[in-house]
């Protein structure tokens, strides 16, 4: 279906608008009506309503209720995002006067009886309505009438046409790709800091519920993120699930003994079930025999991960001997982490690890192949810096309130390449600077959370371009 259609019952006349899909808001389209206006030429949500009322963006000379009471505003309030008033603690002056308390907004003041705000005691105590149009008086059940703010030839034209194409435009990329390249880099900047610091306050959830399953161990939590890390995005879960099968401090017992940590490692994978010919993957399978009972290991199932449609370079088993290498070179690597401030340092955990030779020419178990080195390469090394290591700086600094680690997180991030995809290639044609992974990650997370909701009334780049001069 092309077109969606909303039945209006704003003014004198019902009107019916025919809405074509690409025009819809997502996550909004279930609940169009009945928070749009379409009154005289205006068509707006009762978010922007509540955008001009937090910001005071309407003409306030001579405000006055319907009933004619002047009013003065102190304070349009706090808004709220929960259930109950929109705003909370707004302080206004209404004849002589002075209140303090919540204040509700409506496209049409019939709204509050179709919203049931009637039999809701939540909203007994507003001490203002404000509406775009009155087209009913407000009186509550205790005959009390409410006083009530109309906005309708209070707002201005040049702001709501600046809103509506922002929001209902036929754009490409993002909604304000026309302006964004107008708005001042320290406001964008600004911006861009904070939804990534949004971003990060996000994914740390993550790693602080699995620290709280680990106990408090971050070791084991940053051992286990790290792993999943080395899966990269197509064997994630398997590696993640040999590392929670695998405790790191099992791993630390074997430190001096590489052959050891690589047959548990690739045991628990589930890679030395097989019959082998070759004397590597034997050895391996004699040692885990032997730990396996040891330790009561149980591995996971091989089937679960996935070599399809992968350059050989990032097989799993090759993946597995790097993160075999890694624990063989370094235990309890967070500390580490904490340690070193330097990104070249950092770098160097992951630089030149040495896989058993027998993968230098072969991708898999029994299979040989030309001569190849299988260190980690650079880009490589930086995505796991960029999705581990920044993420447990910030969540470690969060957690712990220190600052300092939180600073240190941005400013890795700051040194890091900014990664290439789709989002960074587009907002680049749009004039803006992506310089490092700072920037690409503050862009990805504005627009998958912002732009594609078309949340602009709520984004300070929004915000900045409906107020431009
Ligand atoms: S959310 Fe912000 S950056 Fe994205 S389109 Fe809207 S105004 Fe532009």
């Amino acid at each position: 279906m092309l077109f969606k259609t909303w039945l209006l019952q704003a003014g004198p006349n019902d009107i019916v608008i025919y809405v074509h899909k690409s025009k819809l808001i997502p996550g909004k389209s279930n609940c169009f009506y009945p928070y749009v206006a379409y009154l005289g030429m205006m068509f707006f949500t009762e978010d922007f309503l509540q955008y001009v009322w937090k910001f005071r963006l309407f003409e306030r000379e001579n405000l006055q209720t319907t009933t004619g009471e002047t009013i003065e505003i102190f304070s349009a309030g706090l808004q709220n995002s929960d259930s109950g008033p929109d705003f909370q603690n707004a302080r206004l002056r209404i004849g002589d006067t002075t209140w303090a308390g919540n204040v509700e907004l409506h496209l049409s003041s019939s709204d509050w009886r179709k919203h049931k705000h009637t039999i809701d005691n939540a909203y007994n105590n507003i001490i203002l309505h404000v509406v775009y149009r009155d087209d009913e008086p407000l009186i509550m059940p205790d005959g009390r009438p409410v006083p009530t703010l109309e906005l309708h030839e209070r707002i201005s034209p040049d702001l709501y046409n600046r809103y509506h194409h922002l929001v209902y435009g036929n754009q490409q990329i993002i909604p304000c790709e026309g302006s964004i390249s107008f708005v001042d880099d320290v406001t964008l900047r600004n911006w861009l800091t904070r939804v990534l610091v949004e971003r990060l306050e996000k994914r740390s959830a993550a790693v602080i519920a699995a620290l709280n399953k680990n106990r408090g161990d971050w070791e084991e939590t940053f051992y286990q993120f790290l792993a999943a890390q080395f899966g990269f995005k197509t064997n994630a879960v398997p590696f993640e699930l040999m590392a929670k099968s695998l405790p790191q401090l099992t791993l630390a017992k074997h430190k001096n003994n590489a052959l050891q940590i690589e047959a548990m490692i690739f045991g628990q994978a589930g890679f030395l079930e097989d019959d082998f010919t070759n004397g590597y993957p034997k050895s391996l399978k004699e040692e885990y025999s032997f730990l396996r009972k040891k330790y009561g290991l149980t591995p996971i199932e091989k089937h679960l991960w996935k070599f399809l449609r992968m350059r050989p370079q990032n097989f799993p088993t090759i993946r597995l001997a790097q993160f075999a290498a890694l624990a063989v070179r370094s235990n309890h690597l967070f500390s580490k982490v904490l340690e070193i401030k330097d990104i070249a340092g950092l770098r160097k955990l992951f630089t030149d690890l040495e896989v058993n030779p027998y993968w230098e020419n072969h991708y898999r178990f029994e299979a040989e192949s030309k001569l190849i080195s299988k260190s980690l390469g650079q880009s490589s090394i930086d995505i796991l810096l960029l999705n581990t290591f920044v993420l447990f700086l910030f969540s470690y600094g969060k957690h712990n309130q220190q600052e300092y680690y939180i600073n240190r997180s941005l400013k890795l991030l700051e040194q890091l390449p900014a990664e290439q995809n789709n989002i960074v290639t587009n907002f680049d044609l749009l004039g803006i600077k992506v310089n490092t992974a700072f920037d690409s990650q503050a862009l990805l997370e504005l627009k998958n959370n912002y732009c594609d909701y078309k949340k602009c009334l709520q984004c300070g780049v929004g915000n900045k371009i409906l107020r431009m001069a």
